[in-house]
């Protein structure tokens, strides 16, 4: 299948495992930014080509994971206003918040419903005119530009009964976040295709220049990780820090303007909280005034939580800081299971928690 086989070809991936041994004279720590890189590395088995001096390290690009507590009770609490549908995707619904989750309040009576877009729960606002519909979004940049053309579809319909509750994140600022913390050592960044298939390389440079730390922006088949961990081990050993495209066929230097243009044509950049890592500066994206009527966080009046406690005995947190693996969690597979999750980590399909334990469950 074309495009799809080319990048599983066996011989080219002997090549290049061949190339990356020749390198690995001493210890390296990479770390996959994103949760789809994650997956594809262990689906694919690449850990178990190399030595252990090469670590790959899972790092905070799973939307779902980096949530926090706050913002899930959040909607929980929107869920339960008079007369509201509160719509979000699969998993959210899942994710535990400090109390309970969006599944319990739709137990308890909340009217919550699983939508696969912000589409769907536009449609499902013009159908039910009567009702407060609430899209709970969350994602990063690569979902962020879709969200913002619904918004402006609500508006040239004049659509009264939609909200949005914004909590889209940007990844570059939480990168530099880990980086300020200095808590893992981090020698270069696999960097995530379809986030900078939206924003482009420009926005990784400051890592490169500020912190000396090589990128490489990798697609996501097994000859693309293979090649961007060749190229940043290559990077490091030759003492050049750049932000480098291995996945050329879908990025860009600049991104992709005219989603770029929606995207900040209806959001402005604002502070954010991340799970793990707490408010990181510019790292969210905050709905603009002449949008309002469409935000769920000022039309609302709820007690927006601000602060809100994690479930005891999960270290998600710890976990999208790359500073632990779930392996280190006392409850993960025991009390901690995809059918029954303690921490976001395992109800994502890209957590770190749900992907070590349907590929690496019993290695530590
Ligand atoms: Fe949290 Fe469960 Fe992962 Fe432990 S195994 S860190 S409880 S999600």
């Amino acid at each position: 299948m074309k495009y799809l086989d080319e990048f599983h070809d066996p011989k080219l991936v002997q090549v290049l495992v061949k190339k990356v041994q020749d390198l690995l004279g001493r210890e390296f720590s990479l770390m996959e930014v994103c949760g789809t890189h994650a997956v594809g590395i262990f689906r694919y088995g690449i850990r178990d080509l190399f030595p252990e001096t090469l670590r790959l390290l899972s790092g905070p690009g799973c939307p779902v994971c980096v949530t926090p507590a706050e913002e899930i009770d959040a909607a929980i609490l929107l869920s339960r206003e008079p007369g509201v549908i509160l719509t979000t995707f699969g998993d959210m619904i899942k994710v535990p918040g400090s109390q309970s989750s969006l599944e319990m309040a739709r137990v308890d009576g909340a009217d919550v419903r699983v939508v696969y877009s912000a589409l769907d729960a536009l449609k499902i606002a013009e159908t039910n005119p009567l009702k407060k519909v609430v899209f709970f979004g969350v994602g990063f940049e690569t979902t962020s530009p879709s969200i913002a053309s619904v918004i402006s579809t609500a508006k040239r319909r004049e659509i009264k009964n939609f909200w949005i509750y914004s909590c889209h994140k940007l990844i570059p600022p939480a990168m530099r976040g880990l980086l300020e913390m200095g808590e893992v050592k981090i020698e270069g960044f696999i960097c995530p295709g379809h986030v900078s298939t939206i924003i482009g390389s420009l926005p990784y440079e400051f890592i490169s220049k500020d912190f000396g730390v090589p990128c490489v922006i990798s697609g996501f088949e097994p000859l693309d990780i293979l090649q961007s961990i060749y190229m940043l081990i290559r990077q490091i050993q030759e003492g050049r820090t750049e932000v480098e495209i291995q996945y050329r066929r879908s990025v860009k230097l600049e991104g992709n303007k005219k989603a770029l243009s929606k995207l900040y044509e209806i959001f402005t950049i604002a502070d954010s909280k991340w799970r793990g890592i707490g408010l990181v500066p510019y790292s969210g994206l905050k709905i603009k005034d002449d949008y309002r009527d469409f935000d769920a966080r000022t039309s609302f009046s709820i007690a927006w939580p601000e602060v809100s406690e994690e479930r005891a005995g999960c270290i998600c947190g710890q976990i999208l800081r790359g500073i632990s693996i779930p392996h280190d969690c006392p409850l993960f597979g025991r009390r901690c299971l995809p059918e029954d999750p303690v921490g976001p980590c395992m109800v994502s399909s890209e957590g770190a928690c749900a992907t070590y334990y349907k590929y690496a469950k019993w290695k530590a």
